[in-house]
């Protein structure tokens, strides 16, 4: 079976926020069958759904993998709790939190996993780390690039390029 690429959203807004990111990306990278071939830059985000914390950075990962969607969710979350992730209040604060944006053109909709992720069109947050790496990409059932996705939400939601992430173990 040949690998599929996916595209994987971090987000951290608590604590050494961009240690959180670089170390999901370590992590991400010591699974089994899988490799991560793309790291967009930080970004800056002020909160949305519950607003009354602090701002997140997010970056978007890509991989290339032959897990199935399902046992590539048990392994982000897997690292979720393994660098101190609490499930408390929904869309809350979070050391880490590890999306599956898209897995190849597979279209998922089933109780553990919905895929293209859903807000992943509305979210300045995503789209502009994603269209960095991947802006020719057209999501399944869709007909815009990531990069005209990204164009529609640019400026929105106070979206700030903040810095990059490290493939080693190095200084960030
Ligand atoms: P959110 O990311 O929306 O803030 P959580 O990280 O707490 O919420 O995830 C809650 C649940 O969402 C997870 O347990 C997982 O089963 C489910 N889920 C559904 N679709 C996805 C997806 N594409 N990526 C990650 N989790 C997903
Ligand atoms: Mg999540």
């Amino acid at each position: 079976m040949s690998d599929i690429m996916a595209f994987l959203g971090l987000g951290s807004n608590v604590g050494d926020r961009q240690s959180y990111l670089q170390r999901a990306v370590r992590a991400l990278m010591d699974v089994n069958d899988l490799r991560v071939v793309m790291l967009s830059p930080v970004y800056e985000t002020v909160p949305v759904g519950y607003v009354d914390q602090p701002p997140f950075l997010n970056a978007v990962v890509a991989v290339q993998t032959r897990l199935s969607a399902i046992r590539l969710l048990a392994e982000t979350a897997a690292i979720e709790t393994s660098l101190g992730r609490r499930r408390s209040i929904v869309w809350g604060p979070r050391t880490i939190d590890i999306d599956i944006l898209l897995f190849g053109d597979q279209v998922i909709a089933t109780p553990e996993l919905t895929v293209p992720h859903p807000r992943l069109r509305e979210r300045a947050f995503v789209l502009l780390p994603l269209a960095e790496i991947a802006p020719d990409l057209v999501l399944p059932g869709g007909n815009m690039t990531v990069r005209a996705l990204a164009e529609q939400v640019a400026g929105r939601d106070g979206v700030q390029p903040f810095g990059k992430l490290a493939w080693g173990c190095g200084e960030l």
